[in-house]
């Protein structure tokens, strides 16, 4: 029990089943929504108050509502996911939880308490449970987000604030195995700078990912990565999924934390790898190696990797003076390995050693 209560106002006129049927049987990804939200309200008066399940629905503020003009907001993204005996799992919501505070920390936010956010993500799949997709590979991707919700001009942390959850039932981002995407080096922007916001799960990252990766698209790439700020020569991560590198003698990199974002996904794509003697090293790996590892064959495998798609191979590498293609440019037998591993573990088909998976009930 967490020291808050969930007041519960069911919605009215929930979705039909048959049209809840119909949409949850090709979801596609953020673009279906399930009937409630979670709202939960902060000021610096009165903590957080207000505990509510909602029917989902538009949010009413003030033009002067601080998060508009400052951006001071977060977010966190997980999945809850249907397990073999009709059951919910929901995969290291409590990793999720602390992060969305370290988020909050660095953007001068108040500090959601870890009970309250596992409790809030509860509440709204227990109510909405049946938005769970039953196709091959879907899940109900959850939202859980906060936002300076004062009405304030001054340049300051706001007094009040927002903690809202929204649920959207996905299909498999790849059906099948993931194909390998083609990456463009960003030139001209980076995404974050030392004491900049990187490890912070907060929009304003995005906002300034936006233009670099429409780069990307227009270069015919898949996605941009970007390199560090300060010497524009290491590799950081895409605009929301972190890299990884696998090597000839079966040993792995990955960039280290810093400006980049701790990925849930990366630290358990660590795990797994460690629990099976793989080396994995957290460090800087410049571009210039990236390429040589590539057509030395020193390098195998490429992959990206983050809560939304899991993990997805690199194929080729583009830039406006660079070109190379990592290992035969398809999928790698050692990528598909990790993660099949890892969604086997998070749709409860597999051992969990380290006790990743929570349950519903
Ligand atoms: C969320 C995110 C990731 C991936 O994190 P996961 O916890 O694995 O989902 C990677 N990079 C950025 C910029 C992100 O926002």
């Amino acid at each position: 029990m967490t020291g808050i209560e969930f007041k519960v106002q069911p919605h009215g006129a929930p979705v039909s089943k048959a049209q809840r049927q119909e949409l949850i049987s090709n979801p596609g990804f953020g673009k279906v929504f399930t009937d409630h939200m979670v709202m939960i309200r902060y000021s610096d008066d009165l903590g957080w108050h207000d505990a509510a399940i909602l029917p989902r629905g538009p949010l009413s503020i003030d033009p002067a509502c601080a998060v508009l003009h400052y951006a001071q907001e977060i977010f966190e993204g997980l999945k809850a996911y249907r397990l073999p005996d009709g059951g919910i799992g929901f995969f290291r919501p409590d990793a999720n939880a602390r992060r969305f505070q370290k988020s909050a920390e660095r953007l001068a936010m108040p500090q959601l308490p870890e009970d309250i956010f596992l409790a809030s993500i509860r509440e709204l799949v227990s109510i909405d449970r049946d938005w769970m997709p039953t196709i091959e590979g879907g899940s109900l991707y959850l939202r859980p987000f906060m936002f300076a919700s004062e009405t304030f001009l001054g340049v300051k942390p706001a007094s009040e604030y927002l903690y809202l959850v929204i649920a959207s039932p996905v299909g498999a981002y790849f059906k099948g195995g993931a194909p390998a995407v083609s990456l463009w080096i960003s030139d001209d922007y980076s995404r974050a700078g030392p004491g900049g916001t990187g490890a912070a799960k907060c929009g304003g990252n995005y906002a300034a990912s936006l233009l670099p990766q429409s780069e990307a698209i227009a270069q015919g790439c898949d996605q941009v990565v970007f390199l560090d700020a300060a010497e524009h020569r290491y590799v950081e991560e895409l605009g929301g999924m972190n890299v990884f590198f696998i090597f000839e003698d079966g040993s792995m990199t990955t960039p280290e934390l810093g400006t980049i974002l701790p990925g849930i996904t990366r630290d358990s794509i660590m795990t797994l790898a460690r629990d099976q003697g793989v080396a994995v090293r957290e460090e800087k790996y410049a571009i210039d190696q990236w390429k040589a590892d590539a057509e030395s064959g020193r390098l195998r495998e490429a992959f990206a990797c983050g809560t939304a798609a899991v993990v997805t191979p690199i194929g080729t590498v583009r830039g406006t003076t660079t070109n190379f293609t990592i290992g035969n440019g398809g999928p790698g037998i050692v990528t598909e390995k990790l993660r099949s591993q890892l969604t086997a573990i998070q749709r409860g088909l597999a051992p969990d050693p380290h006790g990743w998976l929570h349950r519903l009930d």
